[in-house]
């Protein structure tokens, strides 16, 4: 017989190695399992010190209530959860309006950002080839236009459904594109052109309407009709609030389509994101399967089936206890305080803000002024090891990839005190390194270089 107290308290891997290969053959005390996984978890970074993610890692009670009592609800399952699927499409109809789409239109709740992109350069890729068809030309070589500071995700879709990448360059000190850098790119193959509205590397946006410009004078000139897709991940929910009157949106006509990440700046925990097209021709027919498993025929657009509700319910819960004021007190709040960081880690002499007074999310994106005896991966090794904030260091995309970068995200749970205790820390490690030099070899190899989360 074990003892109780040692099953109970602690389990027996206070002196055993825990299950980690082998299906357990029996079963585990319940508080057991829960101690272990607990104890296993303190190994991980702490949420509130990621100043590396652009997810939210902060949602209040209330929501936080909404979310654990229905994490029993499948989404997929609109016959059994009619409201649920109802609260799905209300959600898809005030982003519409947010970004202001010109009437009736459609859309899909995904897993994320990356889903939805999957899906929206499908009926890209569907829609230009129904084009080709109707024209009697060949579709046999479809290629996707945007530049090299997009999200992975977009080289992902080109390479899982056979579509060409034409990738712009970015430039030493050039980050965002525009048109004139699209232009060489676009021909009669092109599915559509991506642009991105707040960028994983420097929280810029595109020159979208730039870019619209000139798709609109080559579908009016040369009869060349080539879709514009924003991938608003970060940005969708930023842009709204901080620059209501910067268009990058339906207001534009060439922007059929646009992602955002309902779990970064839609302020929703992990899990949740949307695609709002134009309007409903710009979702290819093709795409849309129609089923009765459960019950009730039903029209499904997504690369996922069953899946939890929690997460969308999470995301209503904010529009509506939001509304348009609080997502603006919100994102001002922000930004106040990446003002604050920027101009604080700018007093400490080194370090040039990159973009500072610029549109953009609320981020602070900054490097070495000159060059210095350490770099930026030995100040993301230092602080973290100084004081566990997780700050991330990465290089940039070609061309630019000589230029490294340190950036924090300025997300609510970053406050106004500790925003001081950070830029302190930095400059307490920038002194560390003064004394001590840089990062050996064997750090160096660990220093996270995560960029895009
Ligand atoms: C985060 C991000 C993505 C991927 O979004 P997920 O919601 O993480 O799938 C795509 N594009 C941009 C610009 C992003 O910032």
């Amino acid at each position: 017989m074990t003892d109780p107290i040692e099953t109970q308290v602690r389990g027996r891997w206070i002196t055993e190695a825990v299950p980690d290969r082998r299906f357990p053959e029996t079963a585990m005390d319940p508080v057991a399992a829960m101690r272990l996984i607990d104890e296993e978890l303190v190994l991980d970074g702490i949420p509130e010190r990621n100043l590396a993610t652009f997810v939210t890692t902060w949602m209040e009670p209330e929501a936080q209530r909404v979310i654990s009592e229905n994490l029993h609800r499948n989404f997929i399952d609109h016959a059994e959860y009619p409201q649920t699927a109802e609260i799905e499409q209300r959600c898809i109809r005030m982003l519409a309006d947010l970004f202001n789409a010109p009437g009736e239109t459609t859309g899909a709740r995904t897993q994320g950002s990356s889903e939805a992109i999957m899906l929206g350069a499908l009926s890209l890729k569907w829609k230009w080839r129904e084009r080709r068809e109707a024209a009697g030309e060949s579709t046999d070589r479809p290629n996707l236009v945007f530049g090299g500071d997009v999200h992975v995700v977009w080289e992902k879709f080109c390479r899982y459904f056979d579509v060409e990448p034409r990738i712009v360059p970015l430039q030493p000190d050039k980050y965002t594109i525009g048109p004139a850098d699209v232009e060489p790119h676009v021909d009669e193959n092109t599915i559509g052109v991506a642009a991105v509205l707040g960028t994983t590397f420097t929280g810029h946006a595109d020159d979208i309407t730039g870019i619209n410009d000139f798709l609109v004078g080559l579908r009016d000139e040369r009869g060349i009709d080539v879709p514009l897709h924003v991938d608003g991940a970060s940005g969708g929910f930023v842009w709204p609030f901080l620059y209501p009157h910067y268009e990058w949106d339906f207001r534009l006509e060439q922007v059929r389509s646009i992602n955002v990440s309902g779990h970064k700046f839609g302020l929703v925990y992990p899990g949740v994101g949307w695609l709002i097209f134009r309007e409903r021709a710009d979702l290819a027919d093709d795409l849309v399967f129609y089923e009765n498993y459960l019950g009730k025929t039903d029209a499904t657009f997504t690369l996922n089936f069953s899946t939890g509700s929690a997460m969308v319910l999470a995301q209503y819960y904010n529009l509506i206890r939001l509304g348009r004021d609080g997502y603006a007190f919100v994102m001002r709040a922000m930004q106040t305080n990446a003002r604050f960081l920027a101009d604080r880690i700018h007093e400490i002499g080194r370090f040039e803000i990159i973009g500072g007074d610029d549109d953009r999310l609320p981020l602070v994106a900054f490097n070495f002024a000159e060059n210095a005896p350490y770099d930026e991966f030995d100040i993301a090794w230092q602080v973290a090891a100084e004081r566990g904030w997780m700050l991330p260091a990465y290089t940039m995309p070609p061309n630019a990839d000589k230029v490294k970068m340190l950036r924090a995200l300025v997300k609510l749970n970053l406050t106004h005190p500790l925003v001081g205790t950070l830029a302190d820390d930095i400059a307490n490690a920038c002194e560390t390194l003064d004394k001590k030099g840089g990062l050996s070899e064997s750090e160096r190899k660990r220093v996270k270089t995560n960029t895009g989360f």
